[in-house]
């Protein structure tokens, strides 16, 4: 009997720079799956609308990207513990009629942290740059692996103080300390590893934070992929060592794969040969 292909999509807008279709499909062939995977652009005020169309087209799961993880979220009537804590759900699954909401951006960072970079969180002082969808994403992944200290900041601080007050209670069930910290106060710390959760350099604005702030023996990580981004060249010129993104983006779609199909992918040869493209 011929295998039926399954259907799957990352959804957003804008969706064209997406690298999600080539990652699943390398996961595919890796693995032995037939499945089809396409890049699908929402309109802004349409995003539900969307979700139900692809589920009557018998999708059986889905990414969603910028800006829709808040409204995946709501849309789901079930959702894995990060997502629930997260309030964001980057992968759907279609089951039994139902729409199940998961979260794997933290995990992929984590993943990418420890598992890529041999940079293990425990114990670790942390700091965080972003109160955005992605920094409040990852944040209960971080805690989970016990650093000794994870600091928040951003821009509009007031962002940080709503997260840390919403954060703090799973912080304390993990024995971290869980700060607010002011972005021009940064550098008078040391901080092990240093995440850079911000938009500034896809957009190639400044960060607004001094170069003080990173060291020799620091990691700085820089979410944002495929570009030197300006807080990459400070860091780099500090002495620290530096990562961009790719690594946590095929991360958290190797956990969506997993939720999808239950085979974990192999992931560094997908890294590379994205590195190279
Ligand atoms: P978002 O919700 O729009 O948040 C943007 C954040 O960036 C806010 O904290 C904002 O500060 C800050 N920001 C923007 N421009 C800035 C500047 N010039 N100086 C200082 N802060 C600035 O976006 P998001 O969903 O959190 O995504 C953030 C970034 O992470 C994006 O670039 C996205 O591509 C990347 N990302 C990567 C992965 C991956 O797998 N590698 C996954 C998720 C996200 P204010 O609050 O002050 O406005």
């Amino acid at each position: 009997m011929t295998e039926l292909k399954k259907n799957f999509a990352v959804i957003g807008n804008p969706i064209h720079h997406s690298l999600s279709p080539q990652i699943h499909r390398a996961f595919a062939k890796e693995t032995g799956l037939h499945i089809e995977y396409e890049a699908i652009l929402s309109p802004l005020d349409e995003f539900k609308n969307t979700i139900h169309q692809l589920i009557a087209q018998k999708l059986s799961g889905a990414n969603v990207t910028l800006p829709f993880k808040k409204e995946a979220y709501e849309l789901a009537s079930q959702h894995s513990n990060h997502a629930k804590i997260a309030e964001a759900a980057n992968t759907l699954e279609f089951k039994d009629d139902q729409i199940i909401g998961h979260n794997t951006d933290g995990i992929g960072l984590v993943r990418d942290l420890e598992q890529n970079l041999n940079i293990y969180l425990k114990s670790k002082k942390i700091l965080l740059i972003g109160a955005g969808g992605a920094a409040e994403g990852v944040i209960y992944s971080m805690l989970e692996k016990k650093p000794s200290e994870l600091i928040l900041t951003n821009r509009t601080i007031e962002k940080s103080n709503v997260i840390q007050n919403k954060m703090d209670v799973h912080a304390k069930s993990f024995d971290v300390n869980l700060n607010v910290i002011e972005i021009a106060k940064c550098p008078h710390q040391y901080f092990d590893v240093i995440i850079n959760a911000t938009s500034a350099g896809l957009n190639n604005t400044e960060l607004g934070i001094d170069h003080k702030v990173f060291h020799e023996g620091s990691l700085a990580y820089e979410m944002v992929y495929g570009k030197e981004t300006s807080y990459i060249r400070e860091a780099k010129s500090q002495g620290s060592k530096t990562s961009d993104g790719l690594g946590m983006l095929v991360e958290q779609a190797a956990e969506a794969f997993f939720i999808w199909h239950h085979i974990k992918p192999q992931t560094k040869s997908v890294i590379e040969s994205l590195k190279a493209f």
